[in-house]
């Protein structure tokens, strides 16, 4: 049994805080600690129920966070940018039995701590085929096209509910509760990492290959903080405004669906200015 760990940082243990998962700042080098122990954790509990192979994907920022020499030994990582799938990247490869989303979160312009989908700021809301849409959702498409089921998600309270709605058999652990977007009720290292032990342990049973959905066409909206940012957006083909500052496109596949988001959003970045944005 083979399972794959997409490890995002805002939903990890103690984390509430924008410093705290910015590269490079010290309370990032103090929460990656703990992000690490919560991966840990996790790669123990999925060894505990008969995995065979844990690996992880770094799924952060730059997607070098993670303390690889505090990893149990049987684990593997997948650490740096620049991957087909990104967040999933090794989900398509036809080995995977199951995927766990470790330290996410709620999507932008939702509650939850840190909620944000892609761009901290610049947008305000994504849809799926009209239902609001965070990053584990888009990522539940994609991997449910490799017929992977996700089988663990872990991060605030608020993550566990939206969790519920786009993989309802996932076992969810809720390492801290959301008070504000920059704020929650934390339990400690010790406390979570045997949560998310005894969860992964419990989840590995469920990592069952399934035949490959295909759920598409997916129409994805994105609305922005701005209305330049929408006009930019349409230089990727395919996407057409649809409100002042809001644009669509439609996907045949989730794969193709993601792959666009990543041309937006890289377009858009490029397009937000100091303080205006
Ligand atoms: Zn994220």
């Amino acid at each position: 049994m083979k399972i794959l760990i997409s490890a995002d940082m805002e939903g990890a243990t103690g984390v509430t805080w924008p410093a705290d998962v910015l590269p490079g700042t010290p309370q990032w080098e103090r929460c990656r600690s703990m992000f690490t122990s919560d991966v840990n954790a996790a790669v123990l509990g999925f060894h505990d129920g008969g995995a065979d192979q844990v690996v992880i994907n770094e799924a952060h920022w730059s997607m070098r966070n993670l303390l690889l020499e505090r990893l149990d030994s049987r684990a593997e990582m997948l650490t740096g940018r620049h991957k087909t799938l990104s967040m999933v990247e090794g989900v398509q490869h036809g080995d995977v039995d199951g995927i766990a989303f470790v330290g996410y979160h709620t999507g932008a312009g939702t509650e939850g701590v840190l909620a944000h989908t892609y761009l901290a700021n610049s947008i305000t809301g994504v849809w799926v085929n009209g239902v609001r849409a965070s990053e584990g959702l888009l990522n539940a498409h994609v991997v449910a096209e490799y017929g992977v089921p996700v089988v663990l998600v872990t991060g605030d309270d608020l993550t566990c509910v939206d969790a519920a709605g786009y993989a309802p058999d996932a076992v969810t652990v809720a390492v801290k509760d959301h008070v504000s977007r920059y704020a929650a009720v934390c339990r400690t290292p010790a406390r979570t990492a045997a949560d998310i032990r005894a969860a992964a342990k419990e989840a590995a049973a469920l990592a069952v290959r399934y035949e490959p959905v295909r759920g598409g066409p997916f129409t994805v909206e994105l609305e922005f903080d701005a209305e330049h940012l929408a006009m930019t957006a349409t230089v990727v083909p395919g996407v057409e405004q649809c409100g002042e500052r809001r644009v669509a496109y439609t996907s045949e596949t989730m794969y193709e669906g993601i792959r666009a988001f990543k041309a937006v959003t890289t377009v858009v970045s490029a397009a937000v200015e100091e303080q205006y944005g």
